[in-house]
């Protein structure tokens, strides 16, 4: 399978795709993610350097030979970051893997006359390997230049899904920043209620326990990162302030004990949603039995 494959070319290391490539910097490579691309860039036998936070006074010294340069810093700081990078080899390739991808992508293109690529790794620092992972990308500039580094990518095991930057964002807005959004109110929700969690866990059954543990999963990670998220552009805003609006719609219908509008958006949201519904619904039914196996191992 391509979980064990993964596993064993780990070990060994990957096939090297760009053997002559000169070195990669990571500006942000002590990072979390940053981190991670440097050890996946190592196992493939690349040359990596780290250009951290204290190394600008010799960045000089490190980006003049670079083949490659991929940016990973936290999000409200990537535009100036990439705007220090004037000075880069021209045939280098210019990469970020932001969160967000129509600003950095912009200021890639101005900064840098060379090949240019926005990647957005759409997994953690913490997953196991990229087996099943999937990565987006938005075409800056010259392409063929870094196709290697789309195949290298997928021979760590990734899935890789090419769309423009506004796309991506628009995408974004739904996927990430309103979702971690009405996670982030309901766990404030609950810490305010403080209801016991150990006799919530008890009571819930898997449906509730799995909603737990995505809300609650947040809440172990880097609260900067999420608002970097939540807050990277006003469209985000605005789509939560319609969220919240219609939220507050929906509480008068409960004022009013009116069932009949309820079950008419009801009837609505079901035609919206149409055969995924049911397809949802099955989905759903093997997660919680994958859930479930797993809580009983
Ligand atoms: P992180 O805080 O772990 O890493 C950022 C690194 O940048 C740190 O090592 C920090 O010291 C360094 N840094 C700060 N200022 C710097 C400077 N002036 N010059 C050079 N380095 C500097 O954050 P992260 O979670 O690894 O996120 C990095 C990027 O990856 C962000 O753009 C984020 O959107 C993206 N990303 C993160 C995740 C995730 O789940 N962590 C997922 C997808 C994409």
């Amino acid at each position: 399978t391509m979980r064990e494959s993964y596993a064993s070319e780990n070990d060994s290391g990957f096939k090297c795709l760009k053997p002559e490539l000169r070195p990669i910097v990571v500006v942000g490579g002590h990072g979390q993610l940053g981190g991670l691309f440097c050890r996946l860039f190592e196992l493939s036998g690349y040359q990596v350097r780290k250009l951290g936070s204290q190394d600008w006074d010799r960045a000089d010294e490190l980006l003049v030979d670079a083949g490659m340069v991929v940016v990973s810093v936290p999000i409200n700081i990537t535009e100036t970051i990439i705007s220090k990078l004037g000075n880069l080899p021209e045939d280098c390739i210019l990469a970020d893997l932001t969160s967000v991808k129509s600003g950095p992508l912009q200021a890639m293109l101005e900064v840098h006359r060379g090949p240019v690529v926005g990647l957005h790794p759409m997994f953690g620092p913490d997953i196991a390997s990229l087996a099943k992972q999937v990565v987006a990308y938005c075409d800056g500039r010259n392409p063929e230049s870094y196709q290697w580094l789309l195949e290298q990518i997928q021979i760590w095991g990734a899935t890789l899904n090419r769309i423009s930057a506004i796309e991506h964002d628009e995408g974004m807005t739904l996927i990430q920043a309103l979702r971690h959004f009405t996670s982030f109110a309901y766990g404030v929700h609950l810490a305010e209620e403080d209801p016991k969690l150990e006799q919530l866990m008890s009571l819930s059954s898997p449906i509730y326990r799995l909603e737990l543990a995505m809300v609650g999963r947040l809440f172990a990670q880097d609260a900067q990162l999420y608002a970097d998220i939540i807050m990277s552009s006003p469209q985000n805003i605005a789509m939560i302030k319609r969220f919240h609006q219609r939220f507050g719609e929906a509480i008068a219908m409960l004022d009013n004990q009116d069932k009949e509008t309820f079950k008419q958006a009801f009837g609505r949201v079901e035609n919206w949603f149409g055969d995924y519904a049911q397809h949802f619904l099955t989905e759903s039914q093997g997660l919680l039995r994958q859930a479930n196996d797993s809580t009983h191992r």
